[in-house]
């Protein structure tokens, strides 16, 4: 193998897993570099700011009280949070009726309610038995890999309200639908958040300035080591060392972490081809369908009616609004969701007509002050090819059972990072920041040996 130069670790992807083994590397004295495909570092994190200049994040924005890592970070870059307003009533417009309600749960008749304990229940039962950094050697994996969550949601409730509900938070949290997601891979996404409420707990606070500055902070020490605009293209490895190729550029090195999700790791060339097992899993992977959108209003005029922002909706096309408006400027920010098959529709629609959509279902929710937005920012995370959808990757049936050990499993000198890995929030930003730990204790001691 002949190439340029000689380094410790190449790192793939300046996202927060590949920017925190960065980190954690740098501590240990081991040289490395990132390439990176985008003209900037972030990944699935990327914010902008409004006309007159408040930050907004057109990717990940949240976080929750148990993830630690951004915690930490947050508190480490005294990066300053805003708790999610809450003050008023959530809106849920379910099964074409709009109910408004104090808290997370729309009122139901009480049997509805017992069936949503109930299922609220089982689901946390089961995911308990699955191990975390493992599920694929829990005894009831197959069982559950071979259930869509759809089929799962209905074996377990008796009531077409509580399961409507159910699917209507779930889907949201996935962007995806019930029955294209295997009943395991949800299981672990609670498992690895602790309990269902954890998980859906994950958007409390977010990061006042926007998520990025969590990213600038982390660049900081790490700006010469990192190759913008560099996509990997091409991997040749043998159990000692690897070339690594991006654009007419090439470095040799002992190791490789790779923390680009499992879609577009399909799009490196591997000499030799990787593992069956390995290919297997990122071919049956992708991304679900997400467009996020910003409504920059002159007020949060929601709040007036009695309304906190928060709107679940199984109306097609907007699945969830948070209001993101800045604590201490009076402007409205209205934060749209919208995810899996309204996500396609819409982003196959002209941008007048798609607009006019969106526009449509905020009235519906909001009244007519919704129509009339100062700005408004958009970003389909499908059409980004160095993403292709969100929040995370998500399997369907018969993935994980079977291939999911190689999601994490070394290949020679690659090893497997990014939030698709991790055993703690998987799919959230904490994942990847779990990850990019995990990954270089495991290259620093291989590394030693
Ligand atoms: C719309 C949206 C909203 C979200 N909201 C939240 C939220 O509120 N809270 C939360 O916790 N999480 C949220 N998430 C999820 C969160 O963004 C991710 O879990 C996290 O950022 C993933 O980080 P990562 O480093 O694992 O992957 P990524 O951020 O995807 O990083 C991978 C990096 O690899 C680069 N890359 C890809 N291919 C190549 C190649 N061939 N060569 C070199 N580089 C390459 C990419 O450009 C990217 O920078 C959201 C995601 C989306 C899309």
């Amino acid at each position: 193998m002949q190439a340029l130069n000689d380094i410790d670790v190449v790192i793939v992807g300046a996202g927060l897993a590949g920017l925190t083994a960065a980190h954690e590397l740098k501590k240990s004295d081991v040289s490395f570099i990132i390439l990176e495909a985008r003209s900037r570092a972030g990944g699935r994190i990327f914010s902008t700011m409004t006309e007159d200049n408040l930050p907004i994040d057109l990717g990940a924005q949240w976080i929750g009280s148990g993830q630690k890592r951004m915690m930490r970070l947050a508190s480490e870059y005294k990066l300053q949070l805003t708790p999610t307003f809450q003050i008023g009533n959530t809106l849920f417009n379910l099964r074409r009726k709009q109910k408004k309600t104090k808290g997370s749960v729309p009122s139901l008749s009480p049997v509805a309610m017992l069936e949503v304990k109930k299922l609220k229940k089982k689901l946390n039962k089961v995911s308990k038995q699955i191990p975390a950094n493992a599920p694929w050697d829990s005894k009831v994996a197959k069982q559950l890999d071979k259930m869509t969550l759809e089929e799962f949601i209905l074996k377990h409730s008796h009531s077409n309200v509580a399961s409507a509900y159910i699917r209507l938070i779930i889907e949201e949290l996935l962007c995806a639908k019930l029955y294209e997601i295997s009943a395991l891979d949800f299981c672990w996404c609670i498992k690895s958040a602790g309990t269902l409420e954890q998980l859906l707990s994950a958007e409390s606070y977010w990061f006042k300035d926007g998520a990025e500055k969590v990213v600038d902070q982390l660049i900081e020490p790490l700006k010469t080591m990192i190759y913008f605009e560099h996509p990997v293209h091409h991997i040749i490895y043998e159990e000692k060392g690897a070339v690594v190729f991006a654009g007419k550029q090439s470095w040799k090195t002992s190791k490789v972490i790779i923390t680009v999700p499992p879609n577009l790791v399909t799009k490196i060339d591997f000499d030799p081809p990787l593992p069956s097992d390995r290919i297997q899993l990122c071919e049956r992977s992708g991304f679900p369908s997400v467009i996020k959108l910003i409504y920059v209003y002159d007020r949060p005029f929601w709040r007036e009616l009695g309304l906190n922002g928060t709107a679940y909706s199984d109306e097609p096309p907007v699945n969830l609004t948070i209001d993101s408006s800045p604590v201490d400027k009076y402007k409205g920010i209205l934060t749209v969701l919208i995810g899996s098959n309204s996500a396609r529709e819409i982003a196959r629609l002209e941008h007048g007509l798609r607009h006019d959509l969106v526009k449509g279902a905020l009235v519906r929710l909001f009244g007519k002050e919704a129509a009339f937005p100062l700005e408004v920012f958009e970003k389909d995370w499908t059409a980004d090819i160095w993403t292709r959808g969100g929040y995370g990757t998500h399997f369907s049936t018969g993935v994980i059972s079977q291939f999911g050990p190689s999601l994490i499993q070394p290949v020679g000198p690659i090893h497997w990072a990014g939030t698709e890995t991790a055993s703690e929030w998987r799919m959230y930003m904490e994942g990847a920041v779990q990850s990019g730990e995990r990954v270089s204790n495991e290259v620093v001691r291989s590394l030693k040996k």
